[in-house]
């Protein structure tokens, strides 16, 4: 609901002066795909390289915004959306200033993505981390798919909720053909060009 006595508060410093002060760009790397195709163990490898070379990065997941922020969020479409859009704003303050956000969501829908693109701007990136169902059932490292498959989990993406393949990210992670180190490595390379200071 929006307040009409409410305005934006403008400063004397642009989110260049804070890209300036860092020595980098702010940017969200939207990491989307199944549970257990390796979103969370690629962004926590990436984090490390970048944070050994003195970027300012941040990392944020869905399983922990749920915890606090989102905790009050489920599994329906509605809620989801809501999870996504939360998140999405909160990586575009982050964005703003200076991070390197490593945003991981599976973000099942085209929507969701676009969604999230939409508050960011041009600092996004789409990271596609692709493992089929058959192979996160067999990593299955939280035995959530266990779970799906007896019943015992609605609405689990790529079992009995669906998962919308990006047509066109901006990377493809391939954690069926790469290590994860391999992933990491590629995905810190993307993510330096980006974020470099012209
Ligand atoms: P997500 O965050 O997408 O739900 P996780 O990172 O929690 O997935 O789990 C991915 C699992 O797959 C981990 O147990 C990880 O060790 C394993 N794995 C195997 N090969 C790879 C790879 N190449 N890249 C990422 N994870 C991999």
């Amino acid at each position: 609901m929006k307040n009409e006595h409410i305005t934006f508060h403008r400063g004397k410093v642009s989110r260049n002066d804070r890209f300036s002060v860092l020595g980098q760009k702010g940017v969200a790397v939207w990491m989307t795909g199944l549970s257990a195709s390796g979103k969370s163990t690629i962004a926590v490898e990436t984090e490390k390289i970048l944070i050994g070379m003195g970027k300012a990065v941040y990392r944020i997941d869905g399983d922990n915004l749920r915890h606090g922020l989102n905790s009050d969020l489920g599994f329906s479409e509605k809620d989801r959306f809501e999870n996504i859009r939360r998140a999405a704003e909160v990586c575009a303050l982050f964005v703003d200033a200076g991070l390197i956000v490593l945003a991981s969501f599976i973000s099942p829908l085209a929507s969701m993505r676009s969604l999230a693109r939409e508050k960011t701007g041009d600092s996004f990136i789409e990271v596609y981390v692709k493992a089929d169902v058959e192979t996160c059932c067999k990593r299955d490292p939280k035995g959530l798919y266990k779970k799906a498959r007896a019943g015992e989990i609605p609405d689990f993406t790529g079992v009995t909720a669906p998962y919308e393949v990006p047509p066109s990210p901006d990377l493809v992670l391939d954690t069926e053909r790469y290590s994860i180190e391999d992933c990491a490595r590629i995905l810190a390379d993307k993510i330096l060009q980006f974020s470099a200071l012209k």
